[in-house]
C-alpha cells in the first residue's frame, strides 16, 4: 500500500518506497555513484546537520504544482505549445531584493506577452529563479596573479569574493540559500496571482529604458494591441475579468547540482505516492553532470518533476538514446526537456542527427535552445561576454533545424535579467561595446542579457514561430 501523507523529515531506511518508484531508486541511491562538480566539505558534522535543518523545512513548491507544468510540457511537446525559461546564471545573496524578482518577473512577462501574440501559441514561463544558486566550474581552481583559490561554486557553497575564507564551502549556506527562495517565491506567488500581471497593466510593464528605444517602441505597438483585442472581446461578451486575463502561471527551476540540498527537499506526494524534489517545479542537468552512470542522473530519474537536460555538440545520437532510456524509461511526453546549447555552427551540424536518432526511436521529447552558453567569450580587457549576434545566429539555426527536420522548436532558455547592465555586447538599438562592459557588470557567473536584447530577442523568436 501507499504510504498516504508527506514525509516531512529525511528520508530513513524504515520509509516504505512506493512500488511505482524507479526500480533501485531511493532519494540517496545517487550517493554511491560517482558525483561531477560536487563541493567537498570539510566538516561532515556541519553537512549532516545543514541536511538535516533542511529536510524539516517545508517544500517550497507543491507535487501538484508539478504535475501542471508537466501538462503544459505534454503540450509543448505534441507542438502546441513554447517554454520561456528565464533568469540570472547564478543568484545571489547580495543582489537580493523584491525589485529585482520583479524586473526579472517583468521582463519574463514582456517576453512571454509578446511570444503569445506574435507566435500565437500559449508560453510556458519558467524562471530561473528561487533555488539557481550552484554553479559547475570548468576549473576548480581560480588563479589571479599568481594566488590560487578554489574557484567560486555559487552562493550556496561558498563566497565570490577572492579570499581563502570567502571560498571555503560552507553546508549552512543551503540553508540560507533555501530561505531566499522561500522570499523569492513568496514574491513570485504574489506577483503571478495578486494583480501585477493584469493583461490590461502592459503598458505600466513597460521599464524605464525601454521607451526611447526600438524593441520599446515594438513593445508599446504590440501592448496597444492587445488592448484593441481586448476592448473587442469584452464588446463581444468575452469575460475580461476571468483570471486568464488577470493573472498568470509562473513557474520556477533551476540546475539540478548540489545533490545535498535536492535531495534533502525530496519530499514523498500523498496524492499519489511518487517522490518530487519540492526545490523547484523542474531541474535540469548541465551539460558537465549527464555522464550515464554518474550521481546526478540517478538522482533525478527518481523523482516526479519534469526534467531537463542541457546538450552540447559533444553527446552522441546514441548516448542521447542511452539518456533518455535512463531518466524516461517509460517514454512519458512531457516528462524531458532537452536544452540544445553548441554555437550556431555546430548546432546546424550536430542538432539534425540527435533529432533523427529521436524520431526513428519514437522518443517524446521538448525540444528547447539555449542560444546562450555556447557563445560565451573573453575579451582582452579580461570580461566573459556574449555576443548578441551569435545569440540570434543560433536561434535561427535552431529554428532552421528544427524546420528542415520537421519537429517541434518548443522554446528558448536564456540567461537574462530586467536591469539595464552591460554584459552581453551588442544588440541592434543601443549597442553594447566592448568598451561599455565595465560600465554595469553586474553578474555573478555568465553574462545575462539586459531587458531590451531580451525583448528584442522576444520580437524574433515570435516571427519565427509564426512561420
Ligand atoms: C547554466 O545554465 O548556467 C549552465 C552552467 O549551463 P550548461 O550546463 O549548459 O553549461
Ligand atoms: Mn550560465
Amino acid at each position: 500500500a501507499l504510504p498516504h501523507r508527506m514525509v516531512m523529515s529525511p528520508p530513513k531506511a524504515t520509509i516504505e518506497v512506493p512500488l511505482d518508484v524507479a526500480p533501485g531508486w531511493r532519494p540517496d541511491s545517487w550517493r554511491s555513484r560517482k558525483a561531477y562538480q560536487m563541493p567537498e566539505y570539510n566538516d561532515g558534522e556541519k553537512l549532516a546537520d545543514a541536511e538535516r535543518i533542511l529536510a524539516r523545512q517545508s517544500p517550497l513548491v507543491f507535487a501538484g504544482e508539478c504535475r501542471d507544468l508537466h501538462q503544459e510540457l505534454v503540450a509543448a511537446t505534441n507542438g502546441q505549445g513554447f517554454l520561456l525559461m528565464g533568469g540570472d546564471c547564478a543568484e545571489s545573496f547580495q543582489e537580493f531584493n523584491v525589485n529585482h524578482v520583479r524586473d526579472t518577473f517583468r521582463v519574463i512577462l514582456q517576453m512571454a506577452l509578446i511570444m503569445t501574440f506574435g507566435g500565437a501559441m500559449p508560453i510556458t514561463k519558467i524562471g530561473r529563479m528561487a533555488g539557481q544558486f550552484a554553479k559547475p566550474r570548468s576549473d576548480p581552481y581560480e588563479d589571479r596573479k599568481g594566488v590560487k583559490l578554489p574557484s567560486y561554486r555559487g552562493d550556496i557553497v561558498n563566497g565570490e569574493e577572492f579570499t581563502a575564507e570567502a571560498r571555503e564551502n560552507d553546508p549552512y549556506r543551503m540553508v540560507a540559500a533555501y530561505h531566499q527562495s522561500s522570499q523569492t517565491l513568496n514574491i513570485l506567488r504574489a506577483f503571478a496571482t495578486g494583480g501585477y500581471a493584469d493583461i490590461s497593466r502592459l503598458h505600466a510593464w513597460n521599464l524605464d529604458f525601454v521607451d526611447q528605444t526600438e524593441p520599446g517602441s515594438r513593445y508599446r505597438q504590440m501592448a496597444t494591441k492587445v488592448d484593441e483585442s481586448m476592448r473587442f472581446m469584452k464588446a463581444i461578451g468575452v469575460d475580461t475579468a476571468d483570471a486568464r486575463f488577470k493573472q498568470t502561471k509562473f513557474y520556477t527551476a533551476h540546475e539540478c547540482l548540489l545533490l545535498p540540498y535536492e535531495q534533502s527537499l525530496t519530499r514523498l506526494d500523498s496524492t499519489t505516492g511518487k517522490w518530487y524534489d519540492c526545490s523547484a517545479h523542474m531541474v535540469w542537468v548541465g551539460e558537465r553532470t549527464r555522464q550515464l552512470d554518474a550521481a546526478h542522473l540517478e538522482f533525478v530519474r527518481g523523482i516526479g518533476n519534469p526534467l531537463g537536460v542541457k546538450i552540447s555538440d559533444k553527446c552522441t545520437p546514441d548516448e542521447l538514446l542511452q539518456l533518455l532510456d535512463v531518466i524516461n524509461p517509460t517514454n512519458t511526453p512531457g516528462r524531458v526537456t532537452l536544452i540544445t546549447r553548441m554555437n550556431p555552427d555546430k548546432l546546424r551540424k550536430h542538432l539534425p542527427e540527435l533529432i533523427r536518432a529521436v524520431q526513428r526511436e519514437g522518443r517524446q521529447v521538448l525540444w528547447i535552445s539555449d542560444p546562450v552558453h555556447g557563445n560565451t567569450i573573453k575579451t582582452d580587457s579580461g570580461y566573459k561576454t556574449r555576443p548578441f549576434d551569435k545569440i540570434r545566429a543560433e536561434l535561427r539555426a535552431f529554428f532552421d533545424v528544427h524546420a528542415e527536420m520537421g519537429s517541434h522548436a518548443g522554446g528558448v532558455h536564456v540567461e537574462m535579467t530586467g536591469e539595464d547592465v552591460t554584459e552581453c555586447i551588442g544588440g541592434s538599438v543601443s549597442e553594447i561595446l566592448e568598451a561599455d562592459l565595465a560600465k554595469r557588470y553586474h553578474t555573478y557567473c555568465d553574462p545575462r542579457l539586459n531587458g531590451m536584447q531580451s525583448l528584442e530577442l522576444a520580437f524574433l523568436i515570435a516571427d519565427r514561430m509564426r512561420k
